[in-house]
């Protein structure tokens, strides 16, 4: 029997404990994860705190992933104020 971090077995409330939470918080994050499993991880982390926070740490750092990789090319009219800018600093220093 696993005694988690809050010093009581894991099977107390027929739910995973920490460790294993943790350790599956991708999979449960990224839904690859059977129904049941999604439950039970689910519950736990309702009912634990530390795990609730890693939990959200994780996903915000997901959500900044995720934005950081679906950045837009810059518009076309700032990418054309940006190649005057350097065309004119390079007229400016070839004089
Ligand atoms: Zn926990």
């Amino acid at each position: 029997m696993s005694i988690d971090a809050h010093g009581h077995s894991a099977d107390e409330h027929g739910g995973a404990d920490c460790s294993a939470t943790l350790l599956r918080l991708y999979e449960y994050l990224d839904g690859e994860m059977t129904t049941t499993d999604t439950a039970r991880i689910k519950a736990h982390l309702d009912e634990c705190g530390p795990c609730m926070q890693q939990h959200d740490r994780e996903t915000a750092l997901k959500a900044l992933i995720r934005r950081a990789c679906a950045c837009e090319p810059a518009p076309t009219e700032l990418r054309m104020r940006i190649v005057q800018r350097i065309t004119t600093i390079r007229i400016e220093t070839t004089d």
